[in-house]
């Protein structure tokens, strides 16, 4: 794909970006987790240009965005009666429910699998484009594969300028973390990755199963969440989480081979405990417990240890309650694993 330029586009332009959609062209644009980067979901050569945008595995489906909720009966061949409570409750919002597809839907989108994975946004700019289209737009978040989803519009600008025609900007976006993606194909409803809707917000609605997979499931079985698997989320730092009571002097302990070398190490914290880390280029995590202003600053704060140069981050662990499981998932990733228990 050669060199394009890229158009920043104003809310008042939603029809400009609507018009390239209708061309079969790709438009980055806000929703109320991340920005995504979308394209007509029924147009396969369309959404391969997502995939090549982002350099995106081809193994890894994409969320398919609606305007409307009766659009959900184009693209599926059920809808179990659960789901149908959760779509009451949760959307428009960010919730993505996986089911049985029907055949319109291109295999491209799904990754070949026969189920797909929907969601109606709450966001104004990208109810506007949906419903403007009057297609479904398949969307993953418009950033470049295995970097922190973009959150603000200079994000998705660093990643993507030159490979895509526009970028709708409609300032920062609101969760910050991606959307909860449950599969309703399993029984109970599996959830596969958390978001901004919680295991517990689920859990007052539906029986919902997460972690251990459920006792006589293969080892061999196709992975239920293809995307899952992969780096995500990552700075080019060397990152570690680290977790319990004695986080700071495990940290400030790992950090002297890097600081002796004269290299940059930083810490991700609670805006009262900063004090506790000299010498570290710290990166405020909030006031101490918000997990929902965390989760929204999350992934400028991951961005923003490349613009420093750092060479090490380390990530103080918060508790899994709540937001708190989506963003320790997405710190799991960004680490790679690298988990250091105090
Ligand atoms: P992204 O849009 O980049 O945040 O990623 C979308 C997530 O949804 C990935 O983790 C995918 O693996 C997952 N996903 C999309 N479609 C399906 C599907 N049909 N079944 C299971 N997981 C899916
Ligand atoms: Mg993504």
């Amino acid at each position: 794909m050669g060199m394009i330029r890229t158009r920043l586009l104003k809310p008042d332009q939603i029809q400009e970006a609507a018009e390239l959609l209708r061309q079969g062209q790709v438009v980055a644009f806000p929703t109320e987790t991340v920005y995504g980067l979308g394209a007509n979901a029924l147009d396969p050569r369309a959404v391969e240009a997502i995939f090549a945008a982002k350099g995106r595995p081809q193994d890894n489906p994409l969320i398919v965005h609606i305007g409307s909720q009766n659009q959900v009966e184009e693209l599926v061949r059920e809808i179990p009666p659960e789901a149908l409570l959760l779509m009451e409750k949760f959307w428009p919002g960010p919730l993505t429910l996986v089911l049985k597809k029907k055949d319109l839907v291109p295999d491209v989108v799904t990754a070949g699998l026969d189920t797909v994975a929907v969601r109606m946004p709450d966001h104004p700019a990208a109810l506007e484009l949906l419903r403007s289209t009057g297609f479904p737009l398949a969307a993953p978040s418009a950033n470049i594969s295995g970097r922190p989803s973009p959150t603000r519009a200079e994000h998705v600008y660093a990643d993507l300028t030159g490979k895509i025609p526009a970028i709708l900007d409609g300032g920062e976006t609101g969760w910050g973390v991606e959307s909860t993606v449950l599969d309703c194909t399993a029984e109970p409803f599996l959830l596969l990755r958390p978001g901004g809707v919680t295991l517990e917000d689920l859990r007052a609605v539906v029986p919902v199963q997460y972690g251990e997979p459920a006792s006589g499931a293969k080892a061999d079985q196709t992975p239920r969440s293809p995307g899952m698997k992969y780096r995500h989320y990552a700075p080019e730092a060397l990152v570690f989480l680290v977790t319990g009571g004695a986080a700071a002097p495990k940290i400030l302990e790992l950090s002297e081979p890097y600081l002796k070398r004269g290299e940059r190490v930083g810490v991700m914290t609670w805006n009262e405990r900063t004090h506790l880390y000299p010498g570290l280029s710290v990166l405020p995590m909030g006031s101490e417990g918000d997990l929902e202003a965390l989760a929204h600053s999350l992934y400028h704060l991951l961005r923003k240890a490349d613009v420093l140069g750092l060479k090490a981050l380390f990530i103080e662990g918060v508790s899994e309650d709540n937001l708190g499981l989506a963003i320790m998932n997405r710190l799991r990733k960004a680490a790679n694993n690298r988990e250091i228990r105090t």
